[in-house]
């Protein structure tokens, strides 16, 4: 079923698990990742974004996400990643996305403020939960280049960011990276407590593939409701795809197979198996975050 990714995540947080955000943009991620939450009986969040445009159209994408969360019986919302402004928003919004990120973690904190501000304005008007980004995780590049121009989640600017904006969701930046990390990744739970003590919503962790299941573990400890994933995916299909020399017919099975088995593990390790059972609490419990 589609559901709100708001009312989701204030679950999660409150029971101390995350909620796999998923970011795909073929069939055999979605019918591969919606194996993974059928069968663990979990709660999912099913993302696209801009950089994945030039591989699929949204437009036709858009109805198979959502089309397939409303057939099923685990809560599902399908959200639009890195929304880079207004314009692209309502284009996700109009395409049938029910939660959005604004990211303009890029811009300096006023100009974040401000944009952030009236996104959620729109969205509130509309139902649609909106995550924001404060500090800047930034596009993929080599981690060490990445590291030495990092900004990181500032936990005082953070809870004034809440305040102001409104937003529903943080992402926070500390030390975690898009893409494939090319030296160990330098997570800094620190950051992430002290921001976590400063502000009441739900915490998301972007760039989650390639961190240990140690810290992902603790990062949930501290206040992450959302943790996203999508390397992870990509590398479990080239697996398949590199070490195999199949027709395209049956080799589309096995990525889809492999994409589910990796889905599942994540899901595990974030504890929300067997959190998609019975989702809807009364609303007085839903309301006390
Ligand atoms: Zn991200």
């Amino acid at each position: 079923m589609l559901v709100s990714m708001g009312e989701m995540l204030r679950k999660a947080h409150k029971e101390h698990y995350a909620v796999a955000n998923f970011d795909i943009w073929n069939s055999e991620m979605l019918f591969g990742v919606m194996n993974a939450v059928e069968k663990t009986e979990s709660p999912v969040i099913l993302a696209f974004g801009s950089g994945f445009t030039a591989n699929t159209d949204i437009y036709y994408y858009a109805k198979m996400m959502v089309e397939r969360a409303k057939k099923s019986d685990m809560p599902v919302a399908v959200h639009w990643d890195h929304g880079k402004n207004m314009e692209v928003i309502s284009y996700a919004l109009d395409c049938g996305f029910n939660s959005i990120m604004i990211d303009a973690s890029g811009e300096e904190f006023e100009e974040n403020v401000r944009i952030t501000k009236e996104v959620v304005d729109k969205c509130k008007m509309l139902g649609v939960p909106v995550e924001a980004e404060l500090g800047h995780i930034g596009p993929e590049t080599k981690y060490e280049d990445l590291l030495s121009q990092y900004k990181y989640t500032d936990p005082d600017m953070a809870a004034e960011f809440v305040e102001r904006t409104g937003v529903d969701i943080l992402a926070t930046a500390i030390g975690n990276a898009h893409g494939v990390y090319t030296s160990e990744p330098q997570i800094n739970l620190d950051i992430l407590k002290k921001v976590s003590e400063k502000v009441e919503v739900p915490l998301v962790l972007h760039g989650a593939s390639g961190i240990s299941d140690d810290i992902v573990k603790k990062s949930i400890d501290m206040g992450v409701a959302k943790i996203n994933i999508h390397t992870d995916l990509c590398l479990a299909a080239m697996d398949v795809i590199n070490n195999n020399d199949k027709p395209y017919l049956k080799l589309q099975q096995e990525v889809t197979a492999a994409i589910e088995k990796r889905a599942e593990e994540k899901i595990k390790l974030f504890g929300s198996n067997g959190k998609g059972r019975n989702p809807f609490q009364p609303a007085s419990e839903n309301a006390s975050v």
